[in-house]
């Protein structure tokens, strides 16, 4: 017997999460229940986090938590429960398999069977924004080591247990050489400590293009946060329909499953959701637990459900599907198949998909680190940056000197182009002279010659080598 947590959340949320454990007790499940409150209701009594801090505890100690989706109310500050919860339990693998259940659910790719490793805790959703001037917000994109490292092992383990035979890697490194960089760099460290699985790596643009257009030429995908977030969703879209998918987020120690869409609050209450989602996230939670047997045989009657055309309204379509059913009949409909497998679509064995664990991320040797220059933020309003150069050179010393000067990225001193356009947030970055050994306390002797000179800095940035190698880019156009 296993004790785990359920929320039932908002629209939608109710009734499939009771559709769903009716399911899961009919197939035999072995779990006990405790319920806590989560999402709008708590939000809106005036708790900005969408949880109790008693909730925090039942979560934790049962350490397993099935959650139905949560609305997260529109300004007033209310941060996303499914962001915090994902970070607070260091769930760092977000898994979502996306299949094509072809011909009984339309989709335009019949033979697709791909899943969706994607990294959970870091990357832009870090939550780091600032507004530093009037005309420019930031938000800072966070990539580890660790980070990386637990993601990309997690996608080659998955891949070795399922069988499954080639892992991709989506990045924008092309761009981001540092933070994408990282990513793909490591992947390609790991990648060598699998040598029977193929991998591949793709730029995320021509990647998500090739994902949309033939999804069957690809197996296990693994990217950074944001990219997995949009490309999951199409993913599973184009598989049939974001209403069939479940995802599982999968940490050391603690887990979480839930359906990929959201509380559809325009069908809540009606008894017409799918509940497909959940049920296909219960499904991965029993696996998770050991309970594999109990996992197959619900996802062979829901197979067969949706084979036998017993459709809800989100995929029924007229030729296709023979009876067009409500949340709780189909429920029934999956019920009353318990025990029977699919005849046309493959019947499921999970006899190797019980949780992965994964050795403890450790700790290089660190490297050799030298401070080695500084990028000052600074506001400056007036447009034209040969009048900043020539203002902000006066904050140099004797052994640091301005290098470049760029806005938004791009190079406009020294030798800028008249036509780059220029918001109010400049970058200016100081170097030692030759051979100046650079120590902290020259970024404080710039920042207190800026205060003299009456110019704003918004922020630094330390410029470091790490074993002689450059830790930063260059401005673009340098
Ligand atoms: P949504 O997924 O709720 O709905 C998109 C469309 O798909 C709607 O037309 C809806 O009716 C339909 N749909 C979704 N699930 C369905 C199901 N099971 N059966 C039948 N039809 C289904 O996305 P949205 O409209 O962008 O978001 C609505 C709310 O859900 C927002 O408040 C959002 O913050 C929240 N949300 C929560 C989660 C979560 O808790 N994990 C995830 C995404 C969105």
């Amino acid at each position: 017997m296993t004790r785990i947590t359920i929320a039932k959340g908002d629209g939608i949320g109710p009734e499939i999460m009771e559709a769903t454990l009716e399911i899961l007790m009919a197939a035999g499940a072995q779990i006990e229940i405790d319920e806590v409150e989560i999402g709008e209701k708590v939000y809106l009594s005036g708790n900005t986090s969408g949880i109790a801090a008693e909730a925090w505890d039942v979560i934790r100690r049962n350490k397993i938590f099935l959650k139905a989706p949560i609305t997260t109310p529109q300004g007033g500050g209310y941060k996303s429960l499914n962001v915090t919860t994902r970070k607070f339990l260091g769930l760092y693998a977000n898994v979502r398999p996306c299949m094509s259940m072809h011909p009984f659910v339309s989709t335009k790719h019949p033979i697709m069977d791909l899943v969706i490793v994607r990294e959970n805790e870091e990357d832009l959703y870090a939550g780091i924004e600032h507004q530093q001037t009037n005309e420019v917000v930031q938000c800072i994109k966070i990539i580890s080591r660790p980070g990386c490292e637990k993601i990309v092992r997690y996608a080659f383990e998955y891949a070795k247990q399922q069988n499954r035979k080639k892992v991709t890697c989506f990045t924008k490194d092309n761009i981001m050489k540092q933070t994408d960089g990282l990513f793909h760099e490591v992947f390609n460290e790991i990648a060598k400590e699998y040598p029977e699985i193929e991998n591949e790596h793709w730029i995320v643009d021509i990647g998500a293009a090739k994902v949309a257009d033939t999804p069957e030429v690809f197996d296990v995908i693994v990217m950074a946060n944001l990219y997995g977030d949009i490309i999951s969703d199409i993913a599973a879209q184009i598989a049939g329909s974001v209403g069939l998918a479940g995802s599982s987020n999968i940490g050391e120690e603690c887990a979480m499953f839930e359906a990929i869409h959201g509380t559809a609050p325009d069908i809540g209450g009606k008894n017409i959701a799918n509940p497909s989602g959940l049920l296909q996230g219960a499904v991965m939670m029993l696996n998770h637990i050991g309970q594999i047997a109990v996992a197959e045989k619900i996802q062979n009657a829901w197979l067969k459900t949706i084979e036998d055309g017993t459709h809800t309204v989100d995929i029924f379509k007229e030729g296709i599907s023979k009876q067009k059913v409500g949340t709780k009949d189909f429920a029934n409909a999956v019920i009353a198949n318990l025990g029977q497998i699919p005849t046309v679509l493959k019947p499921v064995n999970y006899a190797n998909s019980a949780a992965l664990h994964l050795p403890k991320y450790k700790r290089k040797t660190p490297l050799v680190k030298a401070l080695v220059g500084v990028d000052i933020f600074v506001h400056w309003d007036s447009l034209d940056p040969n009048e900043l150069a020539s203002k902000i050179q006066k904050i140099a010393t004797n052994d640091i000197k301005l290098s470049m000067i760029t806005n938004r990225g791009i190079k406009v001193w020294p030798e800028g182009f008249k036509e780059t356009f220029c918001t109010d947030h400049w970058r200016c970055r100081f170097k030692p002279v030759d051979e100046h050994k650079m120590k902290p306390i020259d970024i404080i002797k710039l920042l207190q010659n800026a205060l003299n000179e009456n110019i704003e800095t918004i922020k630094t940035e330390n410029l470091y080598n790490f074993d002689g190698k450059a830790g930063f880019s260059l401005g673009q156009g340098q």
